[in-house]
């Protein structure tokens, strides 16, 4: 809007002057009862219009389009009073800006259109100190001025409901010092408006790089540096979809392929579908439409075959789904569940399957609390207890579903160096659910962004841009109120 009045007007509208010479009024206010036509029922109005007519203003009034559909009555009764009046009009016509055009100067309670006169046209304004519109009830909890309260001062001056008998001499002063005020307000318009002349130029430039992002091409096939042989796929999505039992599409139809030996996280925020994706992969959500190709299985399409695929992927939870009141061991051994035949788990663990556990406890760190009730853990033990059950499954993949979500920044961080050394000491393919940005950059071969269902991105971790990020998480990275999937 700025920009438009700008443009037009070349920074600087001068008005075309009419058959007399009064300064010419502009009274231009919100709507509802706080507003300055509304107010005690019209009476301030009628206080002030009466005393810019007596001091021979002309003025124009111009209500904003909610009093007129809610409140015309009073509309209606200003017109009947000052019918006689040929220096007075109301200007119902919100399509014309000939009136605002044609003034010298605006009245205003604390109105939108205040800031674009004082910037776009140049020319003052006087604000009438009526109750404030709030819409945040907490907005006193802020402890911050509104801009538009802040900028009053700097586009005007400010008088008090109780004082409008001061009104006609300041806006006399206001015109008066036209020049100086033109030269104020284009110093605040500089200070306080980004971008001005060239709005639709940046914004357009912007739209279009985050459209390039979201066009982004999927990674090609690499070869890995050490050996420059082609890195081979353990997992691949052709065309998969979730829909869930409310015919909700958890997964729009995708593509992706999960690489052997690889920490792939999967990025995005909450509710984007992070979680629905990795038990797509190991068939704790059934797949709607297309296909998951295993590199050892091939296409996974029957029960048995998925099984089998079971049993090679571990899944690790945020909540850690563990039995609080067993022991570490016991919950760990329940890793070696897929091995055990039906009869056999009847009978208790035999010293195999133990040795295993106790094994993978070591390799957590963790096995002087083999005997410790899980309750007694803290979150981040717990979490590795649970990477500890995932391993006594002797999995060639982990799927690591929030593994730090509910841990503070340091054990988050150790969590995640452990899962990365598993990953490059083991050989076992890590695909790891986060929603921290900075995790993710760390330890990530490769990141698969993803959103509102959809996989915005698959990148290199090095190569993520901010751009993309900005696309998954909002314009300064850090917004956690994403909307809710169509
Ligand atoms: P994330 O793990 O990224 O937080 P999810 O995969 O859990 O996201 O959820 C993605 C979307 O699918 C969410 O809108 C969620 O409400 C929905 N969703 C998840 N599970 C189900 C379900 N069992 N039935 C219906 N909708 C679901
Ligand atoms: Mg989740």
């Amino acid at each position: 809007i700025l920009d438009g009045i700008i443009n037009k007007g070349k920074g600087k509208v001068k008005k075309e002057h009419s058959e007399d010479d009064n300064i010419r009024v502009i009274i231009a206010p919100t709507y509802g009862p706080q507003s300055l036509i509304e107010y005690e029922n019209g009476e301030l109005c009628i206080e002030l219009v009466d005393l810019l007519l007596s001091a021979n203003y002309h003025v124009s009034l111009r209500p904003h389009w909610l009093t007129d559909n809610l409140n015309p009555d009073i509309l209606n009764h200003l017109e009947d009073l000052y019918s006689e009046f040929d220096k007075f009009e109301i200007d119902r016509n919100l399509s014309s800006h000939s009136s605002i055009e044609a003034s010298d100067i605006m009245v205003c309670d604390l109105s939108g259109v205040a800031l674009e006169y004082a910037f776009g046209y140049l020319r003052p304004i006087l604000y009438i100190d009526l109750p404030l519109r709030v819409r945040n009830s907490e907005f006193a909890a802020l402890s911050l001025p509104a801009t538009e309260v802040k900028l009053r001062e700097l586009t005007g001056a400010v008088v008090s409901p109780t004082e409008l008998s001061t009104v006609p001499e300041l806006l006399q002063s206001l015109v008066d010092d036209a020049p100086k005020v033109e030269e104020t307000l284009l110093e605040a318009r500089n200070k306080w408006v980004f971008n001005i002349g060239k709005s639709s130029e940046i914004a357009a430039t912007h739209i279009e790089k985050v459209l390039n992002a979201l066009n982004a091409s999927p990674a090609k096939p690499r070869l890995n540096e050490d050996n420059n042989r082609a890195i081979e796929t353990i997992l691949t999505l052709k065309n998969a979809s979730v829909v869930y039992a409310n015919k909700y599409q958890g997964l729009a139809p995708s593509n992706l392929k999960i690489e052997k030996g690889k920490f792939t996280v999967f990025l995005g925020p909450s509710g984007a579908g992070k979680s629905t994706l990795l038990r797509a992969l190991n068939g704790i959500v059934p797949i709607n439409s297309g296909e998951i190709i295993s590199l050892t299985h091939g296409i996974l399409d029957n029960p048995n075959i998925w099984k089998e695929h079971q049993k090679q992927t571990a899944m690790t939870f945020q909540q850690h789904q563990l039995i609080e009141r067993h022991s570490v061991l016991q919950n760990v051994l329940l890793g070696r569940l897929p091995f055990r035949s039906n009869i056999k788990s009847l009978w208790p663990w035999g010293p195999e399957d133990k040795r295993i556990a106790l094994s993978c406890l070591d390799r957590v760190g963790l096995i002087e609390k083999a005997l410790e009730r899980v309750s007694n853990l803290s979150g981040g033990q717990k979490q590795r207890v649970g990477i500890a059950r995932a391993l006594a499954q002797k999995p060639s993949i982990i799927l690591a579903d929030e593994p730090v979500a509910s841990l503070d920044p340091t054990t988050s961080d150790r969590i995640l160096g452990f899962l990365k050394e598993l990953c490059l000491e083991t050989g076992i393919t890590l695909v790891v659910s986060l929603h921290q940005v900075d995790l993710a950059q760390k330890y990530a071969d490769k990141i698969v962004g993803i959103f509102k269902g959809r996989i915005l991105f698959e990148d290199q971790s090095v190569n993520t841009t901010v751009e993309k990020l900005r696309v998954l998480y909002g314009a300064d990275g850090i917004n956690d109120d994403i909307p809710e999937p169509d």
